[in-house]
């Protein structure tokens, strides 16, 4: 009785785990220097790294790989239960804009950056799911996996 209940357990967890590891990756992210996800939407390029505090860290990167300065530039993030978003604002720090706020509790929530990157430029708004968890294929959490595992 018990050894085939684990066994459903674990065929139910077989099938389901592709399902969910794929789920961020309709988009396959590019590769950030610091080993972040990559936003490749705006000019320039801006990374997003969740640090060891879960903090968002956000380093805008030229086309060598090299991090430019922020001035001007502005970063909102909105993360959380859809029902009770938080929102996190962001100062300079180090060259880069580090959230005030760390992340919500869980893991794998809706996430909407919104990045300008000077004051009069049209915002543009990355959306993803935000899933910490370590990628099976690649050394990296699975919100920055470039691997497509
Ligand atoms: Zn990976």
């Amino acid at each position: 009785m018990q050894t085939s209940a684990l066994r459903i357990l674990s065929i139910i967890t077989l099938v389901a785990a592709p399902l969910f590891a794929h789920g961020d990756h309709d988009q396959k992210p590019v590769a950030g220097p610091n080993g972040g996800r990559l936003i490749t939407a705006v000019e320039p390029h801006a990374e997003f790294l969740v640090t060891p505090e879960r903090k968002v860290r956000v380093t805008f990167v030229g086309d060598d790989g090299k991090p430019v300065a922020t001035v001007g530039r502005s970063v909102k993030v909105t993360t959380g239960q859809r029902s009770a978003p938080t929102t996190l604002t962001f100062v300079e720090s180090d060259g880069a804009l580090l959230s005030e706020q760390t992340l919500p509790e869980g893991n794998n929530h809706p996430t909407v950056v919104v990045i300008r990157a000077s004051a009069d430029a049209k915002p543009v708004v990355e959306r993803f799911n935000l899933n910490l968890a370590d990628c099976g294929g690649c050394d990296r959490p699975e919100y920055a996996c470039t691997c497509g595992h």
